[in-house]
């Protein structure tokens, strides 16, 4: 094979993409169904008049790292912002996995984070969660035990599932893990719990959080990390010089201005969240218990590919999760607005009585 072909670990992957569909109901990537603030949309024009455009951004972000320091009361030196908190994944992949290193992840899972990690040359390892989703402390133990990882993800809430992750699983993994904890917060205003209060400097653990979901931003794109100051430090010499650009600084800047008027929508979502569930539940759906902005089911009486299919003809698009493994059946539903929802859940009347 000629070198113009990819690495080997590439061409063994297909990627990970949500299909873009154009259709008027789109709940399949779990973003705010509201658009943000028209302050903040109005304020950009002037966000870019102030830039100095022949000029590279301020390297280290230090007014946007003030600032998200003091929304979660830690130093600027605990924190690392990027594009989309994927990005921030890639970085503290890029720092501690690699060639020659051990990943962890908790199958199912977030995908990203199995994907990044081979992308950037590292082993991934899989632990099991138990058949409805939950995992076992034992089975955390057993894979630190055995593998040693240099980075373990912990999602929670937990994408797809949508399952709240118990504080004890949490410690578990802290306690035995030797290398770095990540733990994926992307929904964490939906769920119950944080552990953003369990970051310390004798600790190696990270809490990413993103302006995608709640934060209403995804097209921003910008994500961030809470973790002792000797792994920010180690981040920033993994990261590209000058990575956010001066306009996503001045706009994150002003969009902290609106966080609490974004917050004020997680209870309208947490509320059409149970409107949703109940009624997938009264339709003889499975439903598993979520704590974030989406819900994963299953149509036990229908192929779930054909209600993707029919739901898709009534113009929703949801996630199609099942041909991953261990979702076999599943589809997962963003919550919408509120018309949406009730759109949706009527498709899916008519779909599985028909
Ligand atoms: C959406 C999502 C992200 C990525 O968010 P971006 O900030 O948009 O890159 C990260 N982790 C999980 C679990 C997600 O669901």
């Amino acid at each position: 094979m000629g070198i113009f072909q990819p690495r080997e670990q590439i061409q063994a992957m297909s990627g990970y993409h949500s299909p873009q569909v154009d259709v008027p109901i789109r709940l399949n990537t779990n973003e705010s169904p509201f658009p943000p603030p028209q302050g903040w949309v109005k304020r950009l024009s002037r966000v870019a008049e102030e830039i100095q455009w022949n000029r590279y951004p301020d390297r280290s972000a230090s007014e946007l790292r003030r600032i998200i320091a003091s929304r979660h009361s830690v130093s600027a030196e605990n924190v690392f912002v990027a594009n989309g908190s994927n990005e921030v994944l890639q970085t503290i992949l890029l720092t501690y996995g690699g060639a020659g290193r051990t990943v962890a992840t908790f199958e199912p899972t977030y995908q990203m984070y199995a994907q990044i990690a081979r992308v950037t040359g590292a082993q991934v390892v899989i632990g099991e969660r138990r058949a409805d989703f939950t995992l076992d402390a034992l089975e955390i133990e057993r894979v630190m035990q055995r593998h040693s990882p240099a980075v373990s993800f912990l999602c929670n809430p937990n994408n797809p599932t949508g399952l709240v992750e118990p504080r004890e699983n949490l410690e578990t993994l802290l306690e035995n893990a030797t290398g770095i904890v990540v733990a994926d917060e992307a929904y964490a205003e939906f769920s119950d719990w944080s552990a953003l209060d369990m970051v310390t400097e004798n600790r190696a653990l990270a809490v990413t959080r993103t302006f995608s979901k709640t934060l209403s931003m995804a097209a921003l794109r910008v994500g961030y990390v809470i973790a002792p100051q000797w792994m920010i430090a180690d981040l920033e010499i993994a990261a590209l010089p000058y990575h956010l650009d001066s306009f996503k600084q001045g706009a994150t800047v002003a969009a902290l201005e609106y966080t609490s008027e974004m917050e004020e929508r997680v209870q309208l979502i947490k509320n059409e969240r149970t409107r949703i569930s109940q009624s997938l539940q009264s339709m003889g759906v499975t439903v598993w218990p979520s704590g974030a902005n989406f819900i994963l089911f299953r149509p036990e009486t229908r192929d779930a590919k054909d209600v993707w299919n029919q739901l898709l003809d009534a113009g929703i698009l949801v996630r199609d999760c099942s041909s991953w493994a261990r979702l076999e059946g599943c589809l997962r539903v963003t919550v919408g607005t509120e018309p949406e929802n009730s759109a949706f859940l009527n498709a899916m009347t008519h779909i599985l009585g028909a």
